[in-house]
């Protein structure tokens, strides 16, 4: 089976709503200079609450080659939860995806991956893909505990999903170590827990399950690194933070598949 690599640009907490409309501008425009080819490879920007309707009228009113989502969502319906946002709303504004379980929400937040499963069902009851963080530390690496540490994480954040909404997810395996700190994993460390994070999924969700879900690598990924990582079987695309938030340098990573 064939995974389209997904791009996904997490500007965390970067860029106003008017800023944001700019860099869209800017990326559409780049994208588009260096003729991107969206059947070779998939984009989307993972913007602020308070952009995402801009960003939403700008990529449907310009028909633009990307796609929009979240960087969370709320484990409720509905109510009073006061500072959250709803699936619901989330989909209403057409997100495609949401990242659940991010290392900045684990650590600075307290998610657990209870609350990282109740998030990712939350985005699939209103048909968008969860983009599921998990990731150790450099405690843990050092330790020589990595894959383990992942696949629990991994266990624990799809736990009681069925195959079918499996398959049709995003995992995005970012080392804490890596995320932010121009500290890349070798492309033999992210191949090594992106393959044990598919073995884990066919052993749990069975074989179909597997062969469609797509994991990707994040921590430090640029336009200069991006082309080696990708060359690696389980690795089906890149969470990228810093990096998205310069339409060139994003660009390159979208279009890794001319290097
Ligand atoms: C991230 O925020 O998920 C990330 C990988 O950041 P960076 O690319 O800046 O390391």
């Amino acid at each position: 089976m064939s995974r389209k690599p997904l791009m996904a640009g997490n500007w965390k907490m970067n860029l106003n709503h008017v800023e944001a409309a700019g860099l869209v501008q800017n990326l559409a425009w780049t994208l588009k200079d260096r003729k991107f080819d969206p059947e070779r490879s998939e984009a989307t920007v993972l913007v602020p609450y308070t952009d995402i309707r801009t960003v939403q009228t700008l990529i449907e009113g310009d028909k633009l080659p990307f796609s929009h989502g979240a960087q969370d969502v709320s484990t409720h319906e509905s109510g009073a939860f006061t500072g959250e946002v709803s699936a619901d709303m989330l989909a209403k504004l057409n997100c495609a995806y949401v990242v659940v379980g991010h290392s900045e929400r684990r650590e600075y937040h307290g998610e657990t991956d209870e609350v990282v499963n109740a998030k990712a069902r939350a985005a699939l009851a209103h048909g968008m893909t969860p983009i599921v963080c998990v990731g150790e530390g450099l405690d843990i690496r050092k330790e020589g505990r990595h894959v383990p540490y992942t696949l629990d994480q991994v266990k624990g954040s799809l736990a009681g999903l069925s195959a079918e909404q499996v398959g049709g997810l995003v995992v995005a395996y970012e080392p804490v170590w890596a995320i932010g700190t121009g500290e890349v994993a070798t492309p033999d460390d992210a191949q090594e827990v992106c393959g044990a994070i598919r073995g884990f999924i066919s052993d749990e969700f069975g074989a179909e399950a597997a062969a469609a879900v797509r994991i990707q690598y994040g921590g430090s990924v640029k336009g200069s690194n991006v082309a080696e990582i990708m060359a690696r079987p389980d690795i089906d695309g890149a969470l990228v933070g810093g990096a998205s938030l310069k339409p060139e340098d994003f660009a390159s990573i979208v279009l890794f598949y001319e290097q």
